[in-house]
């Protein structure tokens, strides 16, 4: 487009402190999914503009590093605190941007400022092996570093949270960092950066715009970023990891997800319509942990179909500036409502069956009725590969084995829950399951204190929880001939 014609605004890049005005280069549309209409530009990114990010975040560096984690932790807080301060206008734009309802936004921008506190008190607080001899005459001390400059890619579906678990425990840790979020949804990241700009030193923190295949691919190529992190699909996982083998810089991938939910004869039904009601159509659906699988005891599948039809058909959809009573919002964009409708059409031509929805609802915006598909093949792409839609499928099993079968038969590993008052059937199940969170009769439920991260398709590396830091550093062994 051509930004002399628009009186929309342009966001360029934030590099070494500074906004960077755009300068000619290409324009990308941001988009309000709830109606289609385009409401901001960005500057279009790419190879020269990362590399101008990397030379400002490797400069950073040296100062930031050498500060304590006390010093590190003070700036953190701050930055919470700040976060905190505008929690109201960030969930609203992070709302506009993505279509979600604003209560949504706003719980999820809580968790911001606290996950920013959360890394500042942890980096405080590492553990390792005790220094001591032990190899005679010598004394063994574990060094914790930074790995130097991090390259940071975030999704559309939570874009400041996203943005948020990564850049709290690598600034925690001393590592500066190269951010890109998605294109689809750059407002809250460039907001937070007007915010923090005179908490964070310049160039700890730069902000390159664009998309994936130019920018993405310029960081995690780039020789002077020591380690990229990646919150995506597996299709950019997989190329990240490609070209990050040639500097063989570390891979931090958070990639999709098919959550099984598995309710047992004896589980408490209204329980489970409950969570896969949240769970399934939370964020539309757009949400790696999805409760989008219901595993279901056949001798009670009747009894909770009807009950989570009811339940489903009761879903509040519209844009979020209709009120706060709405529930769910339109899909990011058109291509993913195609995705979404593709893939539900291609189960209904294999003979499933569409219990509800199925269909775009015809109003402006990228909105999809909330779905329920039954008697989908075992093994077919509806039930085993990640919608990432509001769109949930039902299939039955008979027996704890089946069970585990059937919720293993998927390339992802990311998350499943257990549904069940047999307290050893829930302990055998957490240990056969193949995925990096297991709830025991709950699901979505996280805590900044445990792991975010998954097996599989569903990528390596935690996010939140102390383990993040462990990924957003490095170990040194450092020995002494003490000349005893
Ligand atoms: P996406 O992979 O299309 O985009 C994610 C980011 O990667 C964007 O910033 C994009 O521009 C960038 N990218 C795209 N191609 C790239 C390339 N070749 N090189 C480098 N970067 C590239 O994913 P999305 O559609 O924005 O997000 C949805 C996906 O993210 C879903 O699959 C979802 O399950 C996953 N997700 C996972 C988690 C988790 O914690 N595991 C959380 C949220 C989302």
């Amino acid at each position: 487009m051509n930004s002399t014609m628009s009186t929309l605004p342009v966001l360029g890049h934030v590099i070494n402190g500074r906004n960077e005005v755009s300068n000619g280069e290409e324009l990308l549309d941001v988009v309000d999914p709830s109606t289609g209409a385009t409401i901001a530009h960005i500057t279009a990114g790419d190879a020269a503009s990362v590399d101008q990010a990397v030379n400002a975040a490797r400069a950073a560096f040296a100062h930031w590093r050498s500060r304590t984690p006390g010093d590190r932790a003070a700036v953190l807080i701050e930055v919470a605190a700040i976060v905190d301060a505008h929690l109201d206008e960030l969930a609203e734009l992070e709302s506009r941007n993505v279509g979600k309802p604003s209560a949504l936004a706003t719980e999820e921008l809580q968790g911001v400022g606290e996950v920013f506190r959360f890394m500042a008190g942890a980096s405080r607080a590492l553990s390792a092996p005790a220094a001591d001899e032990y190899l005679s005459g010598h004394l063994s001390v574990l060094r914790r570093e930074p790995h130097g400059v991090v390259g940071a890619i975030t999704p559309w579906n939570y874009p400041l949270q996203m943005a948020s678990w990564k850049l709290a425990a690598a600034l925690a840790m001393g590592n500066t960092v190269v951010l890109k979020p998605s294109e689809l949804t750059p407002l809250t990241t460039v907001r937070f950066m007007e915010l923090v700009a005179d908490v964070l030193p310049a160039g700890v923190v730069n902000v390159v715009l664009g998309t994936g295949p130019i920018v993405g691919a310029a960081i995690t190529e780039h020789p002077g970023i020591d380690m990229v992190t990646l919150t995506g699909s597996v299709a950019s996982g997989q190329k990240v990891m490609e070209s990050a083998a040639a500097t063989l810089k570390p891979v931090h991938l958070e990639l999709g997800g098919k959550a099984p939910v598995i309710v047992f004869a004896d589980a408490d039904v209204e329980a489970v319509v409950d969570a896969i009601r949240m769970s399934g159509f939370i964020n539309s659906g757009q949400e790696c942990g999805a409760g989008t699988r219901v595993l279901c005891d056949a001798s009670v599948v009747d009894r909770l179909t009807a009950a989570l039809t009811t339940a489903v058909e009761s879903l509040k959809v519209g844009a979020p500036s209709e009120g706060d009573h709405i529930e769910m919002g339109p899909l990011v964009s058109e291509t993913q409502l195609e995705r979404v409708a593709q893939m539900v059409d291609r189960a209904r031509a294999e003979g499933a069956t569409i219990l509800i929805g199925g269909r775009r609802i015809d109003r402006d915006g990228f909105f999809y009725a909330p779905t329920i598909v039954t008697g989908a093949a075992e093994g077919s792409e509806i039930v085993s590969k990640e919608i990432f839609g509001p769109v949930i499928t039902i299939e039955t099993f008979t027996g704890e084995e089946k069970a585990v079968e059937l919720a293993n038969n998927t390339p992802y590993g990311l998350a499943a829950s257990v549904w069940t008052q047999n307290v050893q059937r829930a302990l055998r199940l957490t240990s056969a399951l193949d995925f990096g969170t297991v709830w025991v009769n709950s699901h979505l439920a996280l805590a900044l204190e445990m792991p975010w991260g998954g097996f599989g398709w569903s990528g390596h590396g935690r996010d939140i929880s102390i383990l993040s830091l462990e990924d957003f550093s490095r170990t040194k062994h450092v020995m002494f001939a003490t000349g005893a």
